[in-house]
């Protein structure tokens, strides 16, 4: 029987997943013997990353990085060109995203001090409020220590986490240009002289082999296909449009702002004292309407979206402002003033995108030799600005794991728990907030109203969302 059957076998009591997992360090010193029979081409790795986005490419640092790793043949593959920065470019990119700085201190393994040199915003404020009332809620230092999040173009951290992947390239190799096209899975165990390992074809033919695949191929992750992992997932009525936008006149400018329209969130978030970064998710009809404003208009649609009242009824306001009296007297100094955000003057050039918004999760992060991370292991809407953090969330967890002394799979087990524990209170939450506020009935309104107004008033409340949430 082959050796790695037989340790395979020896994991039946723990169930199905355990035993096609088996032991990462163990099947290392087997791995051995079969690198030097196999051909140069059907070279066997210890850990393939498919997928060069920012959490694979995040997740491939992380690895090479880690001292408890070293020895350990780590590839990562990427579809796409090698992603590199010479120089920033004066105009800002419209795909930006809200770094946490939990994600900050994961990043700090290299690529943060290269995000800092190139070009990254940090903010201190957010306020989120309600465009069918005068219900909001602020977050500000008063709740935090340092900063709030940092606003960081995505092509600015996949730049500096390749820049920083090229000073590992003693640990981890890099393919640019390499689609998977085919994952072949390790057979059954019952059968004698079965390949164990996961072999990966590309699209120029080679094949490779790993005892571990990452799967960080995105939202429509071919490996978690492949792989028959069974996934929830469903299309929002809503794409998002992005766009970089110049302000009317300079500002301190550290405020991301959000505003929940009916129709769905319009965000704007800092990146430079005169210019400022658009999400705005709404139907997929009026997307398309947007994109094909003439500027001055799609201009004229932002500063109404964030400033006209006209959603506003009587009935909820009355509701809203006796909710709002009682709570003062409760406590007094509670709350806080809304403020406006600046107005918009313009759009950078050719930077209108739309995005259609979707939330699917797998319900198994781990399977037979296979483990999923980022958005092949999770899709949220882009409300709450967490899509990425999640993913470099996986990130940090998965390598912690990969690293302790006993690699025995089991271990990638608690990957998959202490990440659902994570991720689904995160995408529950998130989802729940989408459906709340895509309405504009009455109760519902009255009903978000006092919600989001008491808890504004509740400090410890607020530091606990922002504690999670940055995570
Ligand atoms: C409008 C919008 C705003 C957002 N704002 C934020 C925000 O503020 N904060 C935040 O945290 N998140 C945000 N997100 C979410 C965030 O963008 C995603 O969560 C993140 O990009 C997922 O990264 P990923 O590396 O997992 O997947 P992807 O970015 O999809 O990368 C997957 C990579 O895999 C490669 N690949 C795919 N198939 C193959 C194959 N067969 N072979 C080889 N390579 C392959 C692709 O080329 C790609 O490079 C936002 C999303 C949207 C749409």
């Amino acid at each position: 029987m082959h050796s790695l059957t037989k340790t395979a076998l020896s994991f039946n009591g723990i169930g199905r997943r355990c035993v096609a997992l088996n032991r990462f360090s163990e099947t290392r010193i087997i791995c051995r013997g079969l690198t030097c029979t196999a051909e140069h081409e059907n070279e066997l790795y210890d850990v393939i990353i498919s997928g060069g986005g920012m959490v694979g490419t995040a997740m491939a640092c992380s690895l090479g990085l880690d001292p408890n790793l070293e020895g350990k043949k780590i590839l990562l593959l990427e579809a796409g060109n090698k992603k590199v920065m010479d120089k920033v470019p004066d105009a800002y990119s419209t795909r930006v995203s809200s770094i946490s700085p939990g994600s900050a201190t994961l990043l700090s393994v290299g690529a943060w001090d290269h995000i800092m040199n190139m070009r990254c915003k940090p903010y201190q404020k957010m306020q989120v409020w309600d465009a069918c009332s005068d219900a909001l809620i602020t977050f500000d230092k008063e709740n935090l220590q340092d900063e709030m999040a940092y606003i960081v173009e995505n092509n600015i951290i996949v730049a500096a986490l390749t820049k920083q992947l090229e000073n590992l390239s003693d640990q981890v190799r890099v393919q640019y240009k390499s689609k998977v096209v085919k994952y072949t899975w390790p057979k059954s165990h019952q059968v004698a002289d079965a390949i164990p390992w996961v072999q990966v074809t590309l699209a120029n033919g080679q094949t490779l082999q790993t005892k571990l695949l990452i799967g960080a191929d995105g939202p429509n992750s071919m490996v978690r296909r492949e792989a028959g992992i069974p996934t929830v997932k469903w299309n929002y009525d809503q794409s998002a449009v992005v766009a970089v936008l110049h302000l009317s006149e300079p500002t301190e400018n550290n405020v991301a702002w959000q505003r929940f329209l009916p129709t769905g969130p319009i965000a704007m978030l800092p990146l430079s004292d005169t210019e400022s970064s658009l999400v705005w998710s709404t139907s997929h009809r009026h997307a398309e309407e947007l994109l094909q404003l003439d500027e001055e208009s799609f201009v004229d649609s932002i500063n109404t979206a964030f400033w006209s009242n006209e959603n506003h009824s009587e009935l909820v306001e009355t509701a809203g402002s006796l909710f709002r009296t009682a709570l003062s007297v409760l406590m007094p100094s509670a709350g806080s003033a809304r403020q406006l955000p600046p107005s918009v003057a313009g759009i950078g050039p050719k930077s209108r995108i739309m995005f259609p918004l979707g939330m699917g999760h797998a319900s198994e992060y781990i399977r037979h030799r296979v483990a999923l991370i980022g958005d092949a292991a999770h899709r949220v809407h882009p409300l709450a600005g967490q899509g990425a953090n999640l993913g470099f969330g996986d990130v940090a967890c998965l390598t912690q794991l990969l690293n302790t002394k006993h690699r025995a799979m089991q271990h990638l087990l608690e990957y998959e728990t202490e990440r659902q524990r994570h991720n689904l209170p995160m995408m529950a939450a998130i989802d729940l907030m989408k459906r709340l506020y895509s309405t504009n009935a009455a109760p519902m309104v009255v009903l978000r109203t006092f919600g989001l107004q008491a808890t504004n008033t509740l400090p410890a409340m607020k530091a606990q969302i922002m504690a999670f949430a940055s995570k």
